[in-house]
């Protein structure tokens, strides 16, 4: 680690106690950054990395509401706007229990990067709370998010911030939230992404981020004359990504072996095919039941209940070609990432955000496996986005197979950027640095444009 990227962690850790996912986020940015800012001193100069590390802003709040039962909680709520340089800071809302200010702010961090990556005009932002909407009635979670978009609305808006989806956000939760501020607000406009297709919704924004994890696979193979066709992969999580992933890598011809939620995880031999990948839609988008009762459908498949005290996590100790970890943060530990390599996996394309620990990436990246990180690999979810407001703004709307072109293209254009800048930065191959320097020069730039802001 070179001196400025010690005095700069120093810095961090000092400043932002007690968010180790935001320190692991941003040593890796700073230290792929490290050769250009060498190369460029006008940005060492303007402190544009010291900038992009502070957000530009951070709102935290209360949520008060009534559950079915009539007694009244308190969750808390934030939105990070991270930075504008490029556009209206844009990304998802998580619900979880594991929110905090440190999490938010890693992903807010990592969102600002990703979002330069797909070419639109979309600065970085993120936000959320620790509330569970597991186990909470459909009332419930409304009067919830009602409460919750009562205080956001202030600080959002189509040209200024414009949220999404993620972790226990999906179509239901942006319903209730865009009800909310249109009301509110007395306006019907783009402010949030992810909508129902009937009112303001893009064609494949649901299938996005998967969609675009298999795609970004398939473009690293490509490097190396190869296709997904026949190659057996392990996935994990079986929300809104997982379920994706699993649907594209059918599409182009593999083999999806594992789905997991945070209980445990089936592994089913014979292969996951659409008749059983709709039971899992169904199950986990309808009902909202348990991967566990995947095993009780099809008897063939065996279940592994996640055990808290193991070293490692048995989902990704399985033979196989490809991983698409679409869970959560740091899901594959340094352990996982071994037992991966010894496997036989050379690809890993992060659905997920952040979801390999900082000792794993690095065996990924000695390895020389086709590692395409998060920032990169995930990025179709926000491109799309994009492409959702861009069409808000026209009122009008893409076909289904317009819009899966452009994702496809955007996708190809964020492998290539991320390729190439990985050559001319002398690491050839490594994703890593190709994702963190390619999506900084654009932001920098900007930000050597407007000034000291
Ligand atoms: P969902 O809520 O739809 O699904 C999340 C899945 O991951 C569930 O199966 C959930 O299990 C599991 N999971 C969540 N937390 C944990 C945990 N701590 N340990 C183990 N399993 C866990 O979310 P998404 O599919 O939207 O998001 C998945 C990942 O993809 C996240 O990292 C998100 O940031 C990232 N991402 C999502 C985008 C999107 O467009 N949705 C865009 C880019 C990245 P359970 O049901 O038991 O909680």
């Amino acid at each position: 680690m070179s001196d400025f990227v010690k005095s700069l962690m120093a810095g961090v850790k000092a400043k932002n106690p007690a968010e180790p996912e935001f320190h692991q986020a941003v040593q890796e940015v700073a230290e792929s950054l490290d050769v250009v800012l060498e190369k460029h001193p006008e940005y060492r100069s303007a402190k544009v990395l010291e900038r992009i590390i502070e957000p530009e802003r951070v709102i935290l709040f209360r949520i008060p509401w009534v559950d079915d039962q009539g007694e009244v909680h308190v969750n808390r709520g934030f939105r990070i706007e991270m930075n504008s340089a490029i556009g209206p800071y844009k990304g998802g809302l998580r619900f979880h229990p594991s929110v905090n200010l440190g999490i938010l702010k890693f992903l807010a961090f990592e969102q600002v990067f990703k979002n330069s990556l797909t070419t639109l005009p979309m600065g970085g932002g993120k936000g959320g709370s620790d509330f569970d909407p597991k186990g909470k009635s459909d009332d419930e979670v409304m009067r919830f998010c009602q409460s919750f978009m009562t205080e956001l609305s202030r600080h959002i808006g189509p040209n200024t911030d414009v949220p999404a989806g993620d972790i226990g956000v999906g179509g239901r939760e942006i319903g209730f939230l865009f009800g909310q501020y249109k009301r509110i607000r007395n306006e019907f406009t783009g402010v949030l992404t992810g909508k129902g297709i009937n009112w303001g919704g893009s064609l494949i924004r649901p299938e996005a981020t998967g969609y675009g994890a298999v795609y970004f696979a398939a473009e690293m193979l490509g490097t190396r004359n190869e296709t997904l066709e026949g190659k057996t992969c392990l996935v994990s999580g079986s929300g809104n990504v997982a379920q994706f992933t699993t649907e594209k890598i059918l599409d182009l011809g593999g083999k999806i072996l594992t789905l997991s939620d945070s209980s445990g995880y089936i592994y089913d031999e014979e292969g996951i095919d659409r008749e059983k990948l709709k039971f899992v839609m169904d199950l986990k988008n309808l009902k909202r039941g348990r991967i566990k009762e995947y095993v009780e459908k099809y008897p063939n498949a065996v279940y592994t209940g996640m055990d808290p005290n193991q070293e490692f996590n048995p989902l990704w100790n399985h033979k196989a070609d490809c991983a698409f970890p679409s869970a959560t943060q740091n899901e594959i530990n340094a352990k996982d990432a071994q037992n991966l390599l010894d496997n036989g996996v050379y690809v890993v394309s992060e659905g997920a955000n952040m979801p390999t620990v900082p000792e794993g990436v690095e065996l990924f990246v000695d390895k020389k496996i086709l590692y395409g990180p998060g920032k990169a690999a995930n990025a179709g979810g926000v491109a799309v986005s994009g492409l959702e407001m861009s069409q808000n703004s026209m009122r009008y709307g893409w076909t289904r197979e317009e819009v899966d072109a452009k994702l496809h293209q955007i996708m190809k254009s964020i492998h290539k950027t991320c390729y190439d800048t990985a050559d001319k930065y002398g690491t050839p191959g490594n994703y890593v640095n190709g994702a963190n320097i390619g999506g900084f020069i654009k932001v920098a730039d900007a930000m050597l444009d407007q000034g000291v802001v």
